[in-house]
């Protein structure tokens, strides 16, 4: 950065020059901002420009930036807006097939995403902070470093609906694809796992913990709880909580019962809270990817826990469709804890849930 003056914003000539130039673009209705000795960047609500104080030309933001760094400052662009955005949204944006409005500020550059078509259609308006932090290294500009929240870092929004995915009876090896949809899509869910599979599936039980989701226990063998001796129920859920915290470290907090069937004497023994579904999908039964997305758009509500079966690939395929759709509706998809959270319900050791509504 150049300290030693800022001759061309003291000197009067050039300063009316500019002023024009601005005015002449974008009215007189503006604000500017200093990005730093050499350039202002001013603005109004449709239209951001770059001029330079000691001549009136302007710029556009590649002229601030050194070759050497035009490709990392697109990268970084590219990196942040794929960190906020589904992949549906951010491949779209990363394309570079709209209009990118830059608006300079203490804390960095809004990055504002115009005229981009987004397929299914949603309903905000696009745009990322690159923060001083980002940027610093590849452009002068007077921002400060600041210890702010990390902007495009994508957070549950306690005001708008949400729902939680659950998938019964893996892992096999469709979790992986259902995994990949939902880091895809910026969405989480809850597995309830059978310890017979991720006795047989360990590094996928291990990629499903490492990506941030959650793992339910689902009993080791599917039996029904209502059905066997109290020795046989106590294997049952202790055989899946050390394999889980073999493989993971860590241990189970929720279990669904296999076929939906327990008793309360059944969960105070068990002792963990007991997660049910409002909306059914029996997409063991429809076995068609397009139909099992469908019926998830048409029938879900704020706070539903939606009952799905990974080991069915047509079931994991489906999680693709339906997840941009959702989002495109307005809905938040996340873990079974994560939506309790959310709600602030706290979830309790013997109690059962259907629903997880304020
Ligand atoms: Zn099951």
């Amino acid at each position: 950065m150049n300290n030693n003056s800022s001759n061309s914003v003291s000197n009067p000539k050039a300063n009316t020059d500019v002023t024009k130039v601005i005015a002449n673009i974008l009215g007189e209705d503006y604000q500017t901002y200093q990005i730093n000795d050499t350039y202002l960047n001013a603005y109004n609500d449709k239209q951001s420009i770059i001029v330079s104080q000691k001549d009136g030309e302007v710029k556009t933001i590649q002229d601030l930036i050194d070759n050497d760094n035009q490709e990392k400052f697109k990268k970084i662009l590219q990196s942040e807006v794929s960190r906020k955005y589904p992949k549906f949204i951010a491949d779209v944006i990363n394309k570079g097939e709209g209009q990118d409005k830059y608006t300079f500020n203490q804390d960095g550059i809004l990055v504002e995403f115009l005229d981009y078509t987004i397929t299914p259609a949603i309903n905000e308006s696009l745009s990322i902070i690159l923060s001083c932090k980002n940027i610093q290294n590849l452009l002068d500009t007077n921002c400060q470093v600041t210890d702010k929240d990390d902007y495009n870092q994508p957070k549950l929004d306690a005001n708008r609906p949400a729902i939680a995915l659950t998938f019964d009876d893996g892992p096999n090896g469709n979790t992986k694809t259902v995994v990949q949809a939902l880091l895809d899509n910026k969405a989480k869910a809850t597995f309830f796992m059978l310890g017979q599979n991720m006795y047989s599936y360990r590094s996928t039980v291990k990629l499903v913990y490492d990506s941030g989701l959650e793992v339910g226990s689902h009993t080791y063998s599917h039996k029904y709880l209502t059905k066997i001796t109290d020795e046989e129920r106590k294997n049952e859920v202790e055989n899946t909580n050390r394999i889980f915290n073999e493989i993971t470290g860590d241990t189970i907090k929720l279990i669904r019962a296999p076929y939906g069937e327990s008793t309360k004497d059944i969960r105070n023994a068990i002792g963990l809270p007991f997660i049910q579904w409002s909306v059914d999908t029996l997409d063991w039964q429809l076995r068609d990817a397009q139909k099992v997305a469908d019926y998830v758009i048409n029938n879900v509500q704020d706070g539903d826990i939606i009952l799905l079966h990974d080991i069915h690939a047509t079931s994991a395929e489906a999680v693709g469709i339906f997840l941009p759709e959702l989002y495109a509706k307005g809905y938040q998809v996340t873990s079974v804890s994560e939506l309790a959270k959310l709600k602030g319900i706290d979830l309790e050791k013997g109690n059962l849930y259907r629903t997880l509504k304020k």
